[in-house]
């Protein structure tokens, strides 16, 4: 029988955890448990409003998936019990303590370490076992999806959030700070979609003081169209901005009726957008 432990104990065993961290979210309407692959806060992305904070450095890059399995499984288990004796999680609402969902989603592309399958596949297993019902979620930004190796390993989640933040090249460059080419990225999501639905997630929000234009918008809903009249099936688009302050002082959130209209002309275009906040 495992060793009961106090508050203070729960708190630094979760201080400690390498790679398993858990949030409450109200958009998931729960616990949502963080999977990072990335502790080296290593990303192929520099998106200006990343929320990673980088001045400080990150941990080594391979990831020990026996460690992680462990962490996620001690996880699990305080969920349904004593976790929610420990702040802040006391301050839950009785409704909220449940496990939402396991979403690999930590300080850079999940996809991109050559543990990813194998990660993948032990977290799917454990998820099976200790919380069926429970759905595994990758959140990615589709750059590896033409490996076959990182595609084959997709089959291990129940959704995909897909980020695409863009309709123009020169606009992708600048809000994801990347040199990568936007059609590999497009193509990928079509080749994904094609085989199951996707969840695009479009993170949209002022640069000095300027929002994406209507001709950048108009871009990016075609950019979608283009996905579904290639054969690729979209679930839904959730349209969001900056919450909290991003370190880069450029960023700003996007006013939400902004967010209402960028939402509904994707809605015009059949389809299903909604503003998340
Ligand atoms: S893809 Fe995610 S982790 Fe990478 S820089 Fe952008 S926001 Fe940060």
């Amino acid at each position: 029988m495992a060793r009961r432990l106090d508050f203070q104990d729960h708190r630094r065993e979760l201080e400690t955890n390498r790679y398993v961290y858990p949030v409450v979210s109200r958009r998931a309407r729960g616990l949502s448990i963080g999977v990072n692959l990335n502790p080296d806060k290593l990303c192929n992305f520099d998106c200006p409003y990343c929320q990673v904070d980088r001045t400080t450095p990150g941990g080594p890059s391979r990831i020990d998936v026996v460690a992680l399995v462990s962490e996620l499984e001690a996880l699990l288990e305080r969920a349904s019990g004593d976790l929610w004796a420990l702040p802040p999680f006391d301050s839950v609402a009785k409704e909220l303590r449940r496990v939402a969902d396991i979403a690999f989603a930590g300080d850079g592309e999940p996809t991109t370490p050559p543990e990813f399958p194998k990660a993948a596949r032990a977290v799917r297993e454990l998820r099976d076992r200790l919380a069926p019902g429970v759905p595994l979620r990758l959140l990615t930004n589709a750059t590896l999806f033409h490996k076959e190796k990182v595609r084959t390993a997709l089959a291990e989640f129940d959704d995909l959030w897909c980020k695409l933040d863009a309709g123009s090249e020169a606009y992708f460059q600048l809000v994801d700070g990347t040199r990568l080419p936007f059609r590999r990225i497009l193509d990928n999501l079509l080749l994904v979609a094609r085989e199951r639905p996707i969840v695009i997630q479009a993170m949209l929000l002022t640069l000095d003081g300027a929002g994406p234009d209507d001709a950048e918008i108009a871009a990016w809903v075609e950019r979608m169209r283009e996905i579904v009249a290639g054969g690729g099936r979209i679930d839904h688009v959730q349209v969001y901005s900056v919450a909290r302050k991003p370190s880069d002082p450029r960023c700003g959130p996007l006013a939400h009726e902004r967010l209402e209209t960028i939402a509904a002309s994707a809605r015009a275009a059949g389809l299903p957008a909604a503003v998340y906040v």
